[in-house]
């Protein structure tokens, strides 16, 4: 039978990769396998535990636009662009840069496809910074491409391996795609504001706002891993070991606490926000922004019950941290 892929790992365990998923071997085990002196192989499986799943879950639509080899091949040649001070200067230099710009373009015309390729470009960089700060780690990214989450077109990088990573490292992944998109739209909107300020002013506020978007704790968003990561969570959802302390149980509560009221506020503008691009979208004969209004509406109840499940979800895990799981006594199982 085939085992997989085995890699050695900074730290001496060893990564391996079997039918798409990945297992995190310790030392002695992997060097057994490599040998080709494994244990049998179920044993092997159910002994190792599969902790590289975390980031797996993503948008629920997705397709591949740049395959995990050429991600790795162009981040490995700029690996030094994710080091600590880099970061910390693309992020100044780029807020720099950005300052500058909003101060001195006046009004004018903007070009929409302009905006467009220069916020789909920041994007890329974003993703790139994250696979970058990977392999700076010691792990190695795989695909980028583009999904879809809940309403919102998104670009996504597998960056799985970053749960294999030492917490400081774990954190840079999660950053770097920030720092990155900063610098970029720094950079490419100083040379693009030389022939069209304006366009270059209005794709640089939508960076930003981007930008601000990935930094609030929500679920699967930057700030979230960053939350997760600090306290030594899996992600906000999941629940702390048995033999966690108290200490870490506190903190683990209070960033599910945290993540529970931004996506609460969140959800509460949903509908505001939905009325806004109907706006923008629909200003056609009363019929079809009758059915427009509808269609948005529903929309609007369909997200909010979803994100009010996992407020509901995140408020329960935080009390079962808290050490009060008696709020929600568990279900009686019949015993054999
Ligand atoms: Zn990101």
């Amino acid at each position: 039978m085939e085992v997989g892929s085995l890699r050695a790992l900074p730290d001496g365990r060893w990564l391996l990769r079997r039918f798409g998923r990945r297992y995190v071997l310790p030392s002695e085990l992997g060097r057994r396998v490599d040998a080709g002196e494994a244990p049998e192989l179920d044993a092997l499986f159910s002994m190792c535990a599969d902790r590289t799943q975390r980031r797996s879950f993503g948008p629920r639509w997705k397709r591949t636009v740049l395959p995990g080899k050429i991600v790795v091949a162009a981040a490995d040649r700029v690996q030094a662009a994710a080091s600590w001070p880099a970061l910390l200067a693309l992020t100044t230099a780029g807020g720099l840069a950005i300052a500058l710009l909003q101060a001195n373009v006046r009004d004018g015309v903007v070009h929409p496809v302009v905006v467009g390729l220069l916020v789909a470009f920041c994007a890329l960089a974003h993703e790139f910074g994250h696979a970058t700060a990977l392999i700076r780690g010691g792990g190695q990214p795989g695909d980028i491409g583009v999904g879809v989450m809940f309403v919102v077109p998104v670009l996504w990088c597998d960056v799985s391996e970053a749960a294999l990573l030492v917490r400081r490292d774990r954190v840079r992944v999660d950053l770097a795609g920030v720092a990155w998109q900063i610098g970029a739209a720094g950079a490419a909107g100083a040379i693009v504001s030389v022939w069209n300020g304006p366009s270059a002013v209005l794709a640089v506020k939508a960076v930003l706002a981007a930008v601000a978007w990935s930094l609030l704790p929500l679920l699967r968003t930057d700030g979230a891993w960053v939350l997760a990561d600090l306290v030594g969570l899996r992600d906000l959802e999941a629940p702390l070991p048995r033999d966690a302390g108290r200490r870490r149980r506190r903190a683990a509560a209070g960033v599910r606490i945290v993540a529970a009221i931004v996506l609460t506020l969140v959800t509460a503008a949903l509908p505001w926000r939905l009325r806004g691009v109907a706006g923008l979208l629909w200003n056609g004969p009363p019929g079809v922004d009758a059915f427009a209004t509808l269609a948005l509406a529903a929309v609007a109840v369909v997200v909010s019950v979803a994100l009010g499940r996992r407020v509901a979800g995140l408020l329960h895990l935080a009390a079962r941290d808290l050490g009060c799981s008696s709020l929600w006594p568990a279900r009686e199982r019949p015993r054999p």
